[in-house]
């Protein structure tokens, strides 16, 4: 309590609002885009335009064959199609504490629908082409159904928690506000002749001391 006191007296002053809130403001124009203040912060400056996260435009075209399915980036006399997307990004409400990570694939039928066993066996291909042409970790968790992974960002909470500590300091310096009030009406209250600290007439006392609190008037009285 008494550590905690000994802050609140330092950092009750104009200059530590002036300082801690220039912090946040500056904390908060670099704040990223990805976490619901950032993206707020860049709707207000950019007319609501989201950051792009990575779409990866993995598209083939499926044909029959007589020994199961070909996949095809030509067009190959078939409107089946196999789409695929890969898509990466953070979330969190100041800064970004999670980082997610998704894979997509869809199948368009043109005309007969693929049964399960038929989609199951397009999408080992998938994995194979995507492991071959693209990128082998994305092409194992299509293999594997991986479809979404997320992991947490430590430095995202570490940020967050030191924001939050700026904010609490920042909001307990204006304290100063209320010194500046009470030291204002002890002023105006010795002026006019009454008890600094609680306000009773103090004229014509013989001691310097007021009966009402008991507070000693400075020399001015004396
Ligand atoms: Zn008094």
């Amino acid at each position: 309590m008494g550590l905690l006191g000994a802050m609140m007296d330092r950092v009750r002053t104009p200059a530590a609002s002036c300082c801690l809130g220039a912090v946040l403001v500056l904390d908060f124009a670099t704040l990223p885009d990805a976490s619901t203040v950032g993206e707020f912060k860049n709707s207000l400056f950019e007319s609501g335009r989201r950051r792009c996260c990575g779409i990866w435009p993995g598209d083939y075209f499926v044909t029959r064959t007589d020994d199961g399915f070909e996949l095809s980036q030509e067009w190959s006399g078939s409107y089946d199609m196999i789409h695929t997307r890969y898509s990466r990004y953070e979330s969190g409400f100041w800064s970004p504490t999670r980082e997610h990570d998704n894979v997509g694939m869809k199948i368009y039928a043109a005309s007969t629908p693929y049964s399960a066993e038929e989609s199951e066996a397009i999408r080992i291909l998938l994995a194979d082409r995507v492991a071959a042409e693209w990128d082998r970790e994305i092409g194992a968790r299509i293999r594997d159904s991986e479809w979404s992974r997320s992991r947490m960002l430590p430095l995202g909470y570490l940020h967050n928690a030191a924001a939050m500590l700026v904010l609490s300091g920042f909001v307990c310096s204006f304290l100063w506000v209320g010194d500046l009030w009470r030291s204002e009406t002890r002023r105006d209250r010795r002026r006019r002749g009454l008890c600094a600290s609680c306000g009773y007439p103090m004229d014509g006392l013989p001691e310097p001391v007021c009966p009402e609190c008991g507070e000693r008037v400075g020399e001015r009285f004396a």
